[in-house]
């Protein structure tokens, strides 16, 4: 693989949710994993974003959400997504 097909941190940064979530393609979850492992800016922000959805995941097993509200924010979510 040619470092061209590499991601950048930009790329890495945009994709990072979606690769927490284990929403990419399988070649794209290898390029960021890849990059994850040979950029220290980038492997600390996953580390972090990676305790916040812990968090944030931990908290909303805790609260009830009005299903109204949980659908909102689930679109709001998948907007970015490409089809
Ligand atoms: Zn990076």
């Amino acid at each position: 693989m040619s470092p061209l097909d590499r991601f950048r941190c930009e790329e890495v940064f945009r994709r990072m949710d979606e690769y927490l979530d284990r929403e990419l393609a399988p070649h794209e979850a290898t390029l960021v994993r890849e990059h994850l492992e040979t950029c220290a800016a980038c492997a600390s922000e996953y580390t972090f974003e990676a305790n916040v959805l812990l968090t944030v995941k931990a908290k909303l097993r805790r609260v009830v959400i009005p299903s109204e509200l949980r659908a909102q924010i689930e679109r709001s979510l998948s907007r970015d997504t490409p089809p």
